[in-house]
């Protein structure tokens, strides 16, 4: 390691938590700063999130950047998990991808894309009806499946609580609004804050510095105890993509909308409908599920939805994680510390 640095973090959602918990174990002596109340408070997205960890379906729309970020973030969670003081669920034993017969046209086109776009030996793996019964027996039967080998999923709430538990070396400034970053120093109000080293990790809140935008996105948890579901699920929909993650303590989170728009109000009735009844056409044992909780909120994206790391000396900015932030974050951070180095 360089000799301790004095660190100033923009941001405690999903990067800053990481940030302050790869620094702080390092040795340096770390600052985060965020107009929230308190680390449980739930305004960022990483809360939000399913924590889908899908680098091959996600080449639907994401480069082969983020593809690489996702696979060796892939391999860093389970080390990262593993050094948390708290359980955090995490699975790594591959995700579905699901159709309908009448929506084998639509599905046949991603999967040629995905097909296309995924290095030799990272292809979907269409599954016999005998092994889709094996492997999910609570998916509906007639379904066309196949295994995406290796995808996973993470419990995002107990791991932005456990991140923010277990970061050492770390003064929270919660309740403290950075109006701007500059190298080496972090405004807020007329306070000046000076650092060895600051990160930008606002998120939608890096704007105008950076031109961000929100896309929002809403989720269901249907609280399902006698429903058995290992691995994500991903329905190919001819209208729009439905996706279920089964999470502890026996819930499945139905998600998610993608709508241009920064609307936070509560989920609407027409996503209600379309998310819960593609769920249940999927897992028909979700009938007599309770929807336990909704949630709105904006994914971080700059204008191409490609993220972003720079870094210019005393400053390091990661933004636009967009719907990738959980797949990418650990590589991502990875990076942006070697830099540092
Ligand atoms: C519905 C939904 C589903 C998703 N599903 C997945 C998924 O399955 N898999 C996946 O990989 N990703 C998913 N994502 C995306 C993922 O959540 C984001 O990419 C990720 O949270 C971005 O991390 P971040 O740290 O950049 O931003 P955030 O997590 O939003 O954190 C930004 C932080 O900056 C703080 N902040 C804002 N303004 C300021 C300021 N002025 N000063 C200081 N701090 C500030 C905020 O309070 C917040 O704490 C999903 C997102 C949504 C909304």
């Amino acid at each position: 390691m360089t000799k301790p640095l004095r660190i100033g973090i923009a941001g405690a959602g999903l990067l800053g938590r990481l940030l302050a918990f790869e620094l702080g174990r390092a040795g340096h002596d770390v600052h985060v700063h965020d107009p929230a109340d308190g680390p449980l408070a739930r305004g960022a997205a990483g809360w939000t999130a399913a924590g889908m960890l899908s680098p091959v379906a996600e080449l639907e729309t994401a480069d082969e950047r983020v593809f690489r970020w996702g696979l060796r973030s892939l391999d860093l969670w389970p080390q990262i998990v593993a050094a948390l003081p708290q359980p955090v669920e995490l699975q790594r034993d591959g995700s579905l991808l699901l159709a309908h017969r009448e929506d084998l046209g639509a599905a046949r086109r991603l999967l040629d894309l995905l097909d296309r776009k995924a290095p030799a030996g990272h292809q979907a793996e269409s599954l016999p009806s005998e092994a889709l019964r094996e492997l999910e027996p609570s998916v509906r039967p007639g379904l066309q499946a196949w295994l995406l080998a290796g995808e996973g999923r993470i419990h995002t709430v107990q791991a932005m609580e456990a991140l923010a538990a277990a970061a050492t070396n770390t003064t929270w400034h919660w309740t403290s609004r950075v109006d701007s970053v500059e190298p080496q120093r972090l405004v807020t109000g007329s306070a000046r804050h000076d650092y060895d080293w600051v990160f930008d990790v606002r998120g939608l809140g890096a704007r105008p510095q950076l031109p961000m935008r929100g896309v929002r996105g809403e989720i269901f948890w249907l609280h399902a105890p006698g429903v058995e579901l290992r691995r994500p699920l991903r329905l190919l929909h001819a209208r729009h993509r439905v996706y279920l993650v089964p999470r502890a303590p026996d819930l499945v989170v139905v998600g998610a909308s993608e709508i241009e728009s920064e609307d936070r109000t509560p989920v609407s009735l027409r996503t209600t409908v379309e998310l819960l009844a593609a769920a249940h056409s999927v897992v028909p044992a979700l009938a007599e599920a309770r929807i336990v909780h909704s949630e709105t909120n904006l994914r971080p994206a700059l204008p191409d939805n490609q993220p972003l790391l720079d870094v210019v000396p005393g400053c390091t900015r990661i933004n636009g994680l967009f719907r990738h932030g959980w797949l990418i974050a650990p590589a991502l951070v990875e990076e942006a510390l070697e830099s540092l180095a």
